[in-house]
């Protein structure tokens, strides 16, 4: 299948984040996209430049307010005489007004940010919107015909919510890809999350929506990030109830385990019958990523591949996390090569 790829990726690169209480360097580095590059490029999946479907996309998912601060942000920043990365030092929580915008750039980091994990740099904006028309781009060439396509997004998308950023992610690539397909005429689109951390954005963007169905299979937010979403009895809001299903898995959790969920999981979105499938493709389920605590091996990502295949949809893969740096592009190329051999 194509690959659809953007150089831009590169200008984001995060510095320092603050994880589970130390300031380390950022895990969410450039050189996962190179890796995976050269990866599904070894596989034989071609890679193909984005096209620019511009903002309009873009703002009808997310809050007008994030996006102008995700474009703006790091230019306010210089203004008060910073440089570097930026991270929030105060949130809007519990509390505190959720009807104030901050003029100022701290208070706005805090208003729009939902962790301080996820700094922004001078080139975030122009790699998160490459990003975003690489989602778009795949959406695309599955509109027009292809089988599949795969968007090599980084930075990642799943966290990214209607007017909040987080979780190495600004804007939810995953959610862009299954509008464009029901703005395409597909009357019902499915987005199946397998990324190790619960898609939180994907959730919050369609929760009151009965056409776009959500399903992510996740580590537990008991003890993993975001912790505040991905619990089971998250089902929907308002027309959207019965539309989100969250599957949270404990530390630990290895592929006899994870199968079953996977096959339930995928029995929902059969179950849905869409006319066209988004997958949230994260590979941080493996036994050796750094933040993440799944005991999955590289011979099971070709089975996942074949598992979502089966399935018979056309299907949109949006890269999410993966942190093993060295492995992630093979892993990323086994999910797509079990997928064209399991059709
Ligand atoms: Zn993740």
């Amino acid at each position: 299948m194509k690959a659809v790829y953007s150089p831009l990726h590169a200008r984001h690169d995060g510095g320092m984040e603050l994880h589970r209480g130390e300031l380390v360097p950022c895990f969410e580095m450039p050189s996962r996209a190179d890796y995976i590059r050269d990866a599904v490029t070894a596989a034989g999946h071609g890679l193909t430049a984005p096209r620019d479907f511009g903002l309009a996309p873009i703002l009808a998912l997310h809050d007008a307010g994030l996006v102008e601060f995700l474009r703006s942000a790091f230019d306010q920043w210089k203004a008060v005489g910073k440089d570097g990365f930026m991270l929030p030092s105060g949130f809007a929580a519990r509390s505190m007004r959720q009807d104030v915008i901050p003029p100022g750039v701290n208070g706005k980091l805090g208003y729009y940010a939902f962790d301080a994990g996820t700094p922004i740099v001078e080139g975030t904006w122009d790699a998160a919107y490459a990003s975003a028309q690489c989602a778009l781009t795949a959406a695309a060439l599955v509109a027009e015909g292809e089988r599949a396509a795969y968007a090599l997004c980084r930075p990642p998308g799943h966290h990214a919510a209607k007017a909040a950023y987080g979780g190495y992610c600004f804007l939810n690539n995953a959610a862009l890809a299954a509008q464009y397909l029901r703005d395409q005429g597909r009357a019902t689109v499915a987005v199946l999350d397998v990324d190790y951390h619960h898609g939180n954005g994907t959730q919050d963007i369609f929760y009151d929506r009965a056409d776009v169905l959500t399903v992510s299979v996740h580590g537990t937010p008991e003890t993993e990030y975001p912790f505040f979403r991905g619990f089971a009895d998250e089902t929907g809001t308002g027309a959207g109830v019965g539309f989100n299903r969250n599957f949270p898995l404990p530390r630990g959790t290895d592929w006899d385990s994870y199968r079953g969920v996977l096959d339930t999981a995928l029995r929902v979105v059969a179950d849905f019958k869409p006319d066209a499938l988004v997958i949230a493709l994260g590979v941080d389920t493996y036994e050796n990523d750094p933040i993440s605590a799944f005991k999955l091996k590289a011979e099971h990502y070709p089975l996942i591949g074949a598992a979502i295949a089966r399935l018979g949809l056309p299907t949109v893969f949006t890269q999410e996390g993966g942190y093993a740096v060295a492995e992630i592009g093979t892993n990323v190329a086994a999910v797509l090569t079990g997928f064209e051999q399991g059709q």
